[in-house]
């Protein structure tokens, strides 16, 4: 988008007084329609000082916490800047954990990130997934299995690594959002389905096997 600094800082300021007169020290999610959510994030180059990007990573983390979600990027708060967090307890139960790769990940952010098919893995995986921004519904995704991330932390350390499984999904699915690219982009539009009948139809099941055939999508 290349805003001014002065305007990212305003927007960011905005935030805060909003998260600080939230009893629960969030902020709104945008919604799916938002032009921010179709824009490209500008790269962070020290528009917002430490303090204030701390504080802003602080407010992303309790809003992804309290919706909840697994990753929230900085547009779906209405921030057009390249900044994502991601945190994922992980699911309960062990068959799905193993099918999906789906391990507790650690809260973490992202600056500036960047993923490819990590070399020698273009290997994709078809499983549902939902975003904060298009509520009530989930869609079968094909994703890269294994990803190459490059980013930088909050202290502005360098990230370059192979990330894979669910975590290598939310990176993606994040990174995307980023670019202005929502996940009903990628997705498999015939395996739409609003939360109530993935509960009641879809939801025990690792891999989207039987929705595939009775709703008539493929799977990679
Ligand atoms: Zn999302």
């Amino acid at each position: 988008m290349s805003l001014p600094a002065s305007a990212v800082r305003g927007i960011a300021h905005e935030l805060l007084a909003e998260a600080a007169h939230s009893p629960t020290g969030t902020v709104g999610i945008v919604q799916v329609g938002h032009p921010v959510l179709r824009a490209v994030a500008d790269p962070y180059d020290g528009q917002l000082d430490d303090v204030t990007l701390a504080a802003l990573v602080a407010v992303m983390q309790r809003t992804m916490r309290l919706a909840p979600g697994v990753g929230l990027a900085a547009p779906q708060i209405g921030l057009p800047l390249a900044v994502a967090v991601l945190e994922d307890p992980g699911t309960a139960d062990p068959e799905i954990e193993r099918v999906r790769e789906r391990p507790v990940l650690g809260f973490r952010v992202l600056v500036n990130p960047r993923y490819e098919a990590a070399g020698g893995h273009d290997e994709l995986v078809d499983f549902y997934e939902g975003c904060l921004s298009v509520v009530g519904y989930q869609a079968v995704v094909p994703r890269l299995r294994t990803v190459r991330l490059t980013a930088l932390d909050e202290t502005g350390a360098q990230i370059d690594e192979v990330v894979t499984g669910w975590p290598a999904r939310i990176v993606q699915h994040e990174t995307d959002h980023l670019g202005g690219a929502l996940y009903i982009d990628r997705a498999r539009l015939r395996s739409l389905a609003a939360s109530d009948q993935l509960g009641a139809h879809w939801a025990s099941e690792p891999r989207p096997v039987s929705a595939s055939r009775e709703l008539g999508f493929d799977l990679a």
